[in-house]
């Protein structure tokens, strides 16, 4: 087991300007920590501090009290506006650079990668910044929307309440998104797992799918999770760091 930078680098060297090399990126709450986002286990902050996300993002919290779960969304779209892109989206964008084809996966639902110039990001859990009915499912522009008396959003077609355009725990994911990053899972050469608890499935197994494929697995992040388990090289870090010092030393190895 690899448990630094630099004994990772002469892994990753074979890949670098390999012109069939394949690399996937699977994402997580903690790559946008350092932007100010909290993630899920983390604390939350003010007026939300009292709940528990786990708790919110699911159906049945909105079928019981949609003013609520739309209110919480509310504050973290605003928050997800106003987040810039930290050293770890940047440094994955720059990674592009090195190898054939890189994809990030992502269950982030904030799109700072592409904001920070990633150019194939696979988003397994919807996009914060659009909406949807929560009848219908179909996706619906909040100009075209009608307001209730206490502030909802309803579908100009059928009435119903919109949602955020992301998956609660218990639903299922987009199938293209989902397809694809299973594909890439098991054709990848190296799969890098940054800054995501390994908790919840089924990104969570895109490691394990991986590794079995014969991929190298690389796990970033402060403390462990079930993915280290199977992890061929693992840094305890924050991701900004730990990306930004990788970039700089696959510049050097590319001089
Ligand atoms: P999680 O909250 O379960 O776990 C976050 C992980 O990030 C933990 O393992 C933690 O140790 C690690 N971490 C914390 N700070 C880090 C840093 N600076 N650098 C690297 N790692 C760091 O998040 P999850 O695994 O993504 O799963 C929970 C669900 O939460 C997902 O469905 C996701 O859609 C949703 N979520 C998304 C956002 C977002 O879009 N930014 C924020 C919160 C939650």
């Amino acid at each position: 087991m690899l448990t630094n930078l630099q004994s990772l680098i002469p892994h990753l060297r074979p890949l670098i300007s390999n012109p069939s090399s394949r690399v996937v990126i699977l994402t997580g709450a903690g790559v946008s920590e350092e932007s100010g986002i909290p993630t899920f286990r983390d604390a939350q902050t003010g007026l939300w501090a009292k709940y528990d996300p786990l708790e919110l993002a699911t159906p049945d919290a909105f079928a019981r009290n949609p003013k609520l779960v739309w209110e919480w969304y509310e504050w973290r779209r605003a928050l997800c506006r106003d987040a810039k892109p930290n050293p770890g989206h940047d440094a994955l964008a720059a990674m592009e650079k090195f190898f054939a084809r890189l994809v990030i996966v992502t269950q982030n639902i904030d799109g700072l990668h592409r904001v920070a110039g990633s150019r194939d990001v696979i988003e397994l859990h919807g996009n914060l910044q659009r909406d949807k009915c929560s009848r219908e499912n179909v996706m619906v522009e909040r100009a075209n929307a009608c307001t209730t008396n206490d502030g909802l959003l309803v579908c100009p077609q059928c009435g119903a309440y919109l949602r955020p355009d992301v998956v609660w725990f218990g639903e299922t994911l987009p199938r293209d998104a989902l397809e694809r990053a299973f594909r890439e899972a098991m054709l990848c050469d190296a799969l890098f797992s940054i800054g995501t608890s390994g908790l919840v499935e089924p990104a969570a197994s895109l490691p394990r799918l991986a590794k079995q494929a014969g991929a190298f697995i690389v796990e970033i992040n402060p403390a462990p999770t079930p993915i280290s388990e199977i992890a061929d090289a693992i840094v305890r870090g924050k991701a900004g760091q730990v990306l930004s010092e990788l970039v700089r030393a696959m510049e050097r190895l590319g001089s």
